[in-house]
């Protein structure tokens, strides 16, 4: 069957790709243009010479109707993955257009398409976050698939809250759509925290990371004198190969069609980013902070949020998620072998 994968260029996605390629699903990936999409192609064709892989160029999710022309040409587009949204930092645009439209428009944009031209579309699945099931600050309620962020756009007062409210948004306006426009096809979402894990391809690897392992960067650069480095980040995370894995189970696991699958590896702490760090690569000892390394699992329980995502894992034969020390290993020694 044919896939439509949309934002097929980004971090996520490339190894979402990648999985539906492996179990030899068709792929056509949207990008921005041609040129950004060649280099990856070539990766592609270069790991599976026989992968049926294509690129269709929408340059602006958020522009009207910016994925009708794909969705009238390609009949044959049988499931639709949309995992393009902007999460990149530092935009110069006011917050709305940077974030609040893109990832509202553009999920509407699609869900309206499929709708009108592609009845055929059985599953969708929109890449949410965690960004929609939190509350800010919030270390005592146990967050479920249930649970939803009160934050509103009003509030918002920096980007990194602008991103959270347009993730927020984005899956509330995916939902009204699916309740009143009662559409042919499932609708599941994936809610993951902080995605770590290896670029696909070593090719991608950048100075400056994409932006949530570039997280595990901002602790490896804490001033090694630094005294009390322990509490950065406070968040929960998960590897990039297990949100792929669950991008491709409403495809496969009729219990996921239709769920909010919101998935955790466990907390994420600078502490231990730190002591796997120091345990790992003994090339960076001295040259990155140590902290208090047996202060991680007390901090842990104080500032990360709570959460229990059984929900999802029983429906998904209680998979078990790769832990943080293979994600922040395997970013360091693809890191490291290019930046030492
Ligand atoms: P990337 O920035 O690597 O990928 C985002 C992709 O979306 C890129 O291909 C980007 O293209 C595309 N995109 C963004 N805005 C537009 C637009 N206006 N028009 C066309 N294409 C656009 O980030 P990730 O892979 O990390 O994120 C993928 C998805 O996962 C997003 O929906 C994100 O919100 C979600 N997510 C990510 C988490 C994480 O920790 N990484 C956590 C939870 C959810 P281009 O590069 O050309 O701009």
């Amino acid at each position: 069957p044919t896939v439509l994968v949309t934002g097929a260029t980004g971090f996520i996605a490339q190894h979402v790709v990648d999985k539906l390629l492996k179990r030899k699903y068709r792929v056509i990936g949207t990008a921005r243009s041609e040129a950004k999409f060649a280099p990856l192609l070539e990766n592609f064709k270069g790991k599976y010479p026989n992968a049926d892989l294509t690129c269709a160029v929408v340059p602006d999710i958020a522009a009207p109707d910016a994925f009708d022309r794909v969705l009238k040409k390609h009949q044959e587009i049988k499931y639709v993955l949309h995992t393009a949204s902007p999460f990149s930092f530092g935009l110069d645009k006011p917050y709305e257009e940077a974030y609040l439209k893109p990832a509202v428009n553009g999920t509407l944009n699609i869900l309206h398409a499929i709708k009108k031209y592609a009845p055929q579309v059985t599953n969708v699945v929109v890449t949410s976050s965690f960004a929609a099931v939190m509350k800010a600050n919030d270390t005592t309620t146990v967050f479920t698939n249930e649970s939803w962020n009160p934050i509103k756009w009003e509030d918002v007062s920096n980007e990194e809250a602008a991103y959270v409210a347009s993730k927020t948004y984005a899956e509330q306006a995916a939902r009204k759509f699916y309740e009143e426009e009662k559409p042919n096809f499932k609708l599941a979402t994936v809610n993951p925290p902080y995605v770590l894990g290896p670029q696909l391809f070593d090719s991608s690897v950048t100075k400056v990371l994409n932006s949530s392992n570039e997280a595990l960067n901002g602790v490896a650069h804490v001033d090694p004198s630094e005294t009390s480095p322990q509490k950065q980040i406070c968040m929960l995370s998960v590897d990039v190969r297990d949100v792929a894995e669950a991008h491709v189970w409403p495809l496969e696991v009729p219990e996921l069609a239709n769920e909010r699958e919101f998935i955790v590896a466990g907390p994420l702490i600078g502490q231990r980013v730190l002591n796997i760090l120091n345990d790992n690569f003994p090339e960076l000892k001295g040259k990155i902070a140590k902290g208090d390394y047996d202060s991680a699992e007390k901090l842990e329980k104080e500032c990360c949020p709570k959460y229990d995502v059984s929900g999802t894992v029983n429906k998904a034969h209680n998979y078990k998620f790769i832990p943080l020390e293979k994600s922040v290993v395997d970013v360091y020694k693809q890191y490291l072998s290019k930046y030492n």
